[in-house]
């Protein structure tokens, strides 16, 4: 073994594992949540034309100004909070980069950092490399309500980071006013920082989604984290983005200048592009994944699953124990193995695996004819 030992117990992620099963065997991959269709091609336009024009070489650190302005009048739209696009927004490889620069940035060996959960698998590595602890608040089924006791049971004087995603993977929740005011109170009164990650912010369907900088006192201890993969279908890009306070900005950008310096050139002018699009944009976008989602959920509920239907994400949750599996890594396997559908087994989210096991995730992002053939070959857990 090779490997240096702070990584023992992470393993490879699910992702790669399921993306690896869907190709052996040919499986309708609803597993990792990539689109199977393209962005716009305003979007890739913009990129290939600054590519095409010479924009090739390194970008500023924090990100080229095109890209911080369009990052901060949009969150300034949505919020209506005043950000300055040079000392208050990051560019970065994507939300995952800016993860991994703000907690390195923020965060020393010895704090502690409260992680909901099930959680976006690179949260827990981004705190076991910042040297801090992971203490853990879990949603539970049907609603995957955020409780404010099990919040309360786990925020102490140690909390340097409450770490909250809205709306959330892979549950689906969006969380509503009770629930931010609840992690902001605590936040407050132990003087801990928030980090919001934000990602799937543009795909709501029921509820609103509400940034918790917005809340009283809450923009000076909140690092709001998002990425251009989710709303723009263009994953691969991996351009994202920390926005922040002057002196939670100067800790972000002191570990993001070693990380990776500065984010692809030509992709962040695509990103300015994209970040100008107007409402209809997201309208089209989020009137297409209801439809996704209305036609995934009544698929597996008519197979037999137990379905929560999310309020947000292009994520479903379902309940695979009606068929008889004795965990949910068995079940996946078999659905990729003998009924040609990948998905992932949520266990991996989960610090605790056995409070996963009964679940099973699906993602919709994929063209309506390929969830219609997902739900066509899931009949056949039906014999
Ligand atoms: N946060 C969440 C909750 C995610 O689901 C994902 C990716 N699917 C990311 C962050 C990573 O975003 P990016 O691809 O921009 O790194
Ligand atoms: N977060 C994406 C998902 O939940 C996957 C991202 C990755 O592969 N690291 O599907």
């Amino acid at each position: 073994m090779q490997t240096a030992a702070r990584w023992a117990g992470f393993g490879q992620t699910v992702f790669t594992e399921i993306t690896e099963l869907a190709k052996a065997h040919g499986a309708i991959n609803l597993g990792q949540g990539f689109p199977d269709f393209d962005g716009p091609d305003f979007v890739k336009d913009a990129a290939a034309e600054a590519m095409r024009r010479g924009d090739n070489q390194y970008a500023r650190m924090f990100g080229i100004p095109d890209l911080n302005g369009a990052i901060a009048a949009r969150f300034t739209s949505d919020t209506e909070i005043a950000v300055d696009p040079d000392t208050q927004v990051t560019v970065t490889s994507g939300c995952t980069e800016a993860l991994a620069a703000t907690f390195l940035g923020l965060v020393n060996p010895g704090d502690e950092v409260v992680i909901v959960e099930p959680f976006y698998d690179s949260y827990p590595a981004c705190v076991t490399l910042a040297g801090a602890t992971a203490r853990y608040v879990t949603l539970r089924p049907p609603d995957f309500r955020l409780e404010p006791a099990d919040l309360a049971a786990v925020v102490g004087p140690r909390t340097r980071v409450i770490l909250i995603n809205t709306p959330h993977n892979p549950t689906g929740r969006v969380f509503d006013d009770a629930e931010l005011e609840a992690v902001a109170t605590l936040a407050i009164r132990h003087d801990a920082l928030v980090v919001s990650d934000e990602v799937y912010e543009r795909m709501v369907y029921e509820g609103a989604h509400r940034s918790i900088a917005t809340l009283p006192g809450m923009w000076e201890r909140t690092v709001t984290l998002s990425s251009l993969g989710k709303s723009f279908s263009v994953t691969g890009w991996k351009v994202g983005w920390a926005v922040a306070p002057e002196p939670l900005t100067a800790g972000v950008r002191a570990a993001h200048q070693f990380l990776t310096f500065a984010t692809a050139t030509p992709l962040q002018h695509g990103a300015a592009a994209a970040l100008a699009a107007g409402r209809d944009y997201y309208d089209a976008l989020l009137a297409s994944y209801r439809r996704k989602r209305d036609l995934l959920a009544e698929g597996l509920d008519a197979v037999g699953f137990e379905v929560f239907v999310p309020q947000g994400t292009y994520f479903i949750l379902a309940d695979h124990r009606p068929f008889g599996f004795p965990d949910d890594v068995s079940f996946a396997r078999h659905l990729a193995a003998e009924v040609g559908v990948a998905a992932i087994p949520p266990s991996a989210f989960y610090h605790r695996k056995a409070d996963g096991a009964a679940l099973i995730r699906f993602a919709f992002c994929k063209g309506e004819d390929t969830l219609r053939a997902a739900v066509g070959r899931l009949q056949a857990l039906r014999t």
